[in-house]
């Protein structure tokens, strides 16, 4: 956009090679194009000035005009700070300083008038200023007579200490603006400006950090999210499809005699629409001659394992081997057993890996595998070991994909020269703006659709002092002979305090529902594999009513007879655990429910988390809820990907945007995939400028 954007902040008058270093350390800006982006967040009206008697509690920034006196040192060397008085006619009021003490002795002069802006805090019933910015008055910076507005940049102990707080800040980007001439030259269409109702590039920027008047902020920001949510769209999609040609893979293609054998006689129920349209968007992929992949994502119980283990048997019917990868014992289990059901009548051996697979039996599986005799492999990560080498690996399938980093599932990818196919199975749903996003170089299939027949799961909250009531109503449910699950969560730190808690919680129930008449299973994560196993089993076999358990059983565990899940402390969950928990019943014909219990104080977010439990059970709902409660920070997944770093846009509260610009960048590279049509050359230079390096266009289609 203006080629001095490159140069090395140093160069900027005023940043010597201290400042550059801070600066590249602590917001990391190394070249004026970093510090040009580097935007306000938030505004401030300094045009007034307030008195002392003015501060309050309401108004979050002050600025006031006065002297500084009574400079105090207090306490001993290891907690020492200055106390100061800041005082103009209508009174006086505390500034303290707990770090850069030199600097405050060498510079602050009784007698001088002072501008200070900060955020008062309350300190024993008085307000005080810890910090402030100040800088000396003086009449021909009269920020009266300045622009009014000034932008907060967010800024660090250290760069304050080199006098780039938000107002030092502010000021080398003016004089950034000096040295680029104001030279700003436009990265979008003029076409997509007026259909998009955007404002030029050159006054977005300016205005970002300088605006002339409070309206123009929002247009400022909504042109420079578009900038930043289109060029990441169009990156992206560009990029699925360099991917997308370099990545060969192995050509699938026919449905052969397994599939339709399957089809025609052994299916146990009939696909829903959504599992049949599913099957044949992998079906397409299959047969491009490009690896695919694809996510696939639905909710707890939409069948998924059903679309796994079709499209298993296609590449078996092309002659290859495929394989399942869970991510915990039990899962890999469960699957296991699933399979291994599909696919006896068409007489295909399944076999199970995992970490406690006995050696000898690991040893035949490495010699099937090897040969390409066995074709169906489930397991943990315990397949991802170099001792398994399979002969002609045609489809992975891997569950629950957050649970594994990328460069596991690479090295899936490289046990063969041509990489298998890779299906991706996902239970937590992905809000839609964030899986074109974290997961851009994916394809997404959706099951939108459960099997017909299942019941809504109820879904009540209850504070802890119903839990009579809800112990009459298990009761009623024992009696009419539905299993119970009870869920704790992990509360401490310490899993043996996790432990105690489990193990009150399973005390109290054996007291209130005690033998013989009741028999109750108890679960959780200390415990050895077999006995886990053998709790389950009994469990799974109806031998003991109720289940209590800590979330172990999160994922998994099927048992359709169990129709109530009561949820302890269900306010210390994440809103996609509870979802995963509740997923465990509501699998049999039975009314099914998930009960939550709280205590009376919730804080505002686990109070909607319980609201949102309550009031749908529609996944992708629950994900985008879980989106806006906790931002994409902590959405799993989402924190090694990096494409989130926005420096304006917000993922969440800029979807519809991110949505808009999607579908603009989709329209455009596919009426003008190699962006020649001259409208469109603008965007191409961008993206040049953007990739720095060659875009292979000619290969682009
Ligand atoms: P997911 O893995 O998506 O949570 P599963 O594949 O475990 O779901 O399926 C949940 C249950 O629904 C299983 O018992 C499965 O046999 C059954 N099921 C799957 N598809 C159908 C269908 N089309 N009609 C009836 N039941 C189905
Ligand atoms: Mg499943």
């Amino acid at each position: 956009m203006n080629s001095k954007l490159d140069t090395p902040i140093t160069y900027l008058k005023g940043v010597g090679p201290k400042k550059a270093e801070v600066l590249q350390k602590e917001i990391g800006v190394k070249r004026f194009e970093d510090l040009l982006f580097y935007f306000p967040f938030r505004y401030v009206d300094k045009s007034r000035i307030y008195k002392v008697k003015d501060v309050n509690n309401d108004n979050a920034y002050f600025q006031l005009k006065g002297k500084i006196s009574n400079l105090n040192s207090v306490g001993d060397k290891r907690t020492k700070y200055i106390t100061a008085k800041f005082h103009d006619e209508t009174g006086s009021i505390d500034i303290v300083w707990f770090r850069g003490l030199k600097w405050v002795k060498d510079s602050i002069k009784a007698n001088t008038e002072y501008l200070i802006f900060g955020k008062p805090s309350v300190f024993k019933n008085s307000f005080n200023f810890v910090h402030p910015e100040i800088e000396v008055f003086s009449e021909i910076d009269n920020p009266i007579t300045q622009q009014s507005l000034e932008g907060i940049y967010s800024s660090t102990e250290k760069l304050k200490n080199f006098g780039l707080g938000s107002r030092g800040i502010s000021k080398i980007i003016k004089q950034l603006f000096l040295q680029i001439d104001n030279d700003l030259t436009e990265i979008l269409p003029d076409y997509i400006l007026k259909k998009h109702n955007l404002i030029d590039e050159s006054t977005a920027l300016k205005n970002i950090h300088f605006p002339s008047s409070p309206a123009i902020i929002e247009k400022a920001q909504k042109r420079l999210k578009f900038d930043e949510l289109f060029y990441l769209q169009t990156e992206l999609i560009l990029n699925k499809k360099i991917t997308k040609l370099k990545s060969k893979g192995h050509i699938f293609q026919k449905v052969g005699n397994y599939f339709n054998q399957f089809y025609s006689r052994y299916l146990p129920f009939e696909l829903t629409n959504a599992q049949k349209r599913v099957i044949k968007e992998i079906r397409n992929d299959l047969k491009t001659g490009r690896q695919m992949n694809r996510l696939l994502q639905g909710d707890v119980g939409s069948g998924k394992t059903m679309v796994a283990f079709m499209s298993m048997l296609i590449a078996i019917d092309n002659g290859f081997q495929t394989c399942i990868m869970a991510p915990t014992e039990i899962l890999a289990n469960q699957h296991y057993n699933s399979i291994k059901r599909y696919s006896e009548d068409l007489q295909l051996e399944v076999e199970l890996l995992t970490g406690s697979t006995k050696k000898s039996k690991r040893e035949d599986i490495h010699k099937g595998i090897q040969s390409g005799n066995l074709k169906i492999l489930i397991g943990t990560h315990a397949l991802v070991e170099d001792t398994v080498k399979f002969n002609n690996l045609g489809l992975a399938v891997i569950d629950e994909q957050h649970r594994f980093g990328v460069a596991q599932r690479a090295k899936l990818w490289k046990k063969s020269n041509i990489p298998p196919h890779i299906l991706v199975m996902t239970a937590t749903p992905i809000p839609r703006t964030l899986a074109m996003t974290v997961y851009g170089n994916l394809d997404v299939s959706v099951i939108d659709e459960l099997p017909p027949g299942r019941k809504e799961i109820k879904t009540l909250h209850f504070f802890d002092n119903k839990r009579l009531r809800v112990i009459g109503f298990i009761r009623d449910q024992i009696k009419k002979g539905s299993q119970i699950y009870i869920v704790y969560p992990l509360i401490s730190e310490s899993e043996k305090l996790d432990l105690k808690n489990l193990m009150d919680g399973f005390a109290n129930i054996q007291h209130d529902f005690p033998p013989p008449e009741y028999l109750v299973s108890v679960l959780h994560g200390r415990m050895k594999n077999e006995e886990k196993d053998y709790e389950m089993q009994r469990f799974a076999e109806g031998k003991t009513n109720i289940l209590v358990s800590t979330t172990v059983i999160e994922v998994g565990v099927d048992v359709p007879n169990a129709s109530v899940m009561v949820i302890e402390n269900a306010e210390r969950f994440g809103l996609s655990q509870l979802h995963q928990l509740r997923g465990r019943v509501g699998r049999g014909s039975e009314q099914s429910y998930c009960i939550l219990m709280s205590g009376q104080k919730l804080s505002n977010e686990g109070r909607k988390r319980l609201e949102v439990m309550v009031s749908t059970s529609d996944g992708f709902e629950i994900a985008e809820e879980d989106l806006k409660l906790r931002g994409p920070g902590d959405l799993q997944g989402t924190r090694q990907s990096g494409v989130l770093d926005f420096k304006i846009a917000n993922i969440t509260k800029d979807s519809q945007l991110m949505l808009q610009t999607r579908k603009l960048a989709e329209t455009i590279l596919e009426k003008d995939p190699q962006l020649t049509n001259p409208h469109n050359i603008i965007i191409r230079k961008q993206l040049q400028n953007k990739f720095k390096k060659t875009v292979h266009w000619g290969k682009i289609s």
